[in-house]
């Protein structure tokens, strides 16, 4: 059977978003559609799979809300459910942002993928700004992009603030799907920034177009539950590196001592020869994961 996976979001104010929710909830469970969707008085951000029938079903079931009937899906095909369960909640915002009201009438004009090539091919000055978190850029971001230091979306006015001598330049930022994007950029124009572009429909968006361009390395999507490696250019595969040897690599694993459980990017081997563990001391820890062989 063939799946499909359908990526969403679309910000509007929202009437009842609780009796939207238990309706929704009841249709998914009605046909076995699994994921997560976040519903709020200000939209709605949704991954959602199912097997094409369903998810056909599905589309026509959120198109038959007013407030959702331009929903842009996006979507790929995908071997079986990219999730275990079916998750509707209801939340205070879309995005985990928490940084207060943003004038969402002033987010950023959406550059097509196409056009972010011609600004790179036609030697444009402009900054591109990732506005994602650290562990996502450290695997993939596109060429020349500035990565910020963040560790949620809630750092992102801190970095506004550290790209203040960027103002009068053209500025494009980037996020896994737009949605961040659609508040990242706001607040850069809402904080005088000139000339503020996001990416249409993010870098997804852009690498299933356009692999072995200028987008470099690994992209974390459905969720951070997925890492997908879109380029064939050996060069530009994976950018990121292993904490031990120092190969290219995409992959994290979590330090098997359960009380360190830090995040560590690993190449294949030294993930065994390390036994799963950052250090030595986590090495000889006594609360360590077990690991099931075969
Ligand atoms: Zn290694
Ligand atoms: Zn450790």
């Amino acid at each position: 059977m063939k799946f499909k996976v359908l990526l969403f979001y679309k910000y509007v104010k929202f009437p009842e978003p609780g009796r939207f929710q238990e309706e929704h909830l009841k249709f998914c469970e009605a046909n076995d559609i699994k994921g997560r969707v976040w519903i709020s008085d200000e939209g709605i951000n949704a991954t959602v799979s199912g097997t094409v029938e369903n998810i056909e079903k599905y589309k026509s079931e959120i198109r038959k809300y007013p407030e959702f009937s331009d929903i842009w899906f996006k979507e790929d095909e995908h071997n079986e459910h990219a999730f275990r369960k079916i998750h509707v909640r209801l939340k205070k915002e879309i995005v985990n942002a928490s940084f207060g009201e943003v004038d969402l009438s002033k987010t950023a004009r959406r550059l097509k993928p196409e056009e972010l090539n011609q600004f790179y091919e036609s030697g444009k000055d402009f900054v591109i700004v990732d506005a994602r978190n650290d562990y996502e850029s450290i695997i993939g971001k596109f060429k020349n992009a500035i990565a910020p230091k963040m560790d949620t979306f809630r750092d992102w006015p801190k970095v506004v603030e550290e790209l203040k001598e960027f103002k009068d330049k053209t500025i494009v930022t980037y996020c896994t799907g737009g949605i961040r994007c659609e508040k990242a950029s706001a607040l850069l124009v809402e904080n005088g920034f000139k000339d503020v572009y996001q990416m249409d429909g993010g870098i997804w968006n852009y690498v299933t177009q356009h692999p072995d361009k200028y987008w470099e390395g690994s992209v974390f999507v459905f969720d951070g539950r997925c890492i997908v490696t879109p380029n064939t250019k050996e060069e530009i595969k994976h950018i990121g590196k292993c904490y031990y040897c120092g190969k290219p690599t995409s992959y994290y694993i979590n330090c098997h001592n359960q009380d360190c459980d830090k995040m560590l990017l690993t190449c294949d081997e030294c993930k065994v020869e390390n036994d799963y563990c950052c250090s030595d001391k986590c090495r000889r820890a006594p609360n360590r994961r077990k690991r099931i062989h075969g």
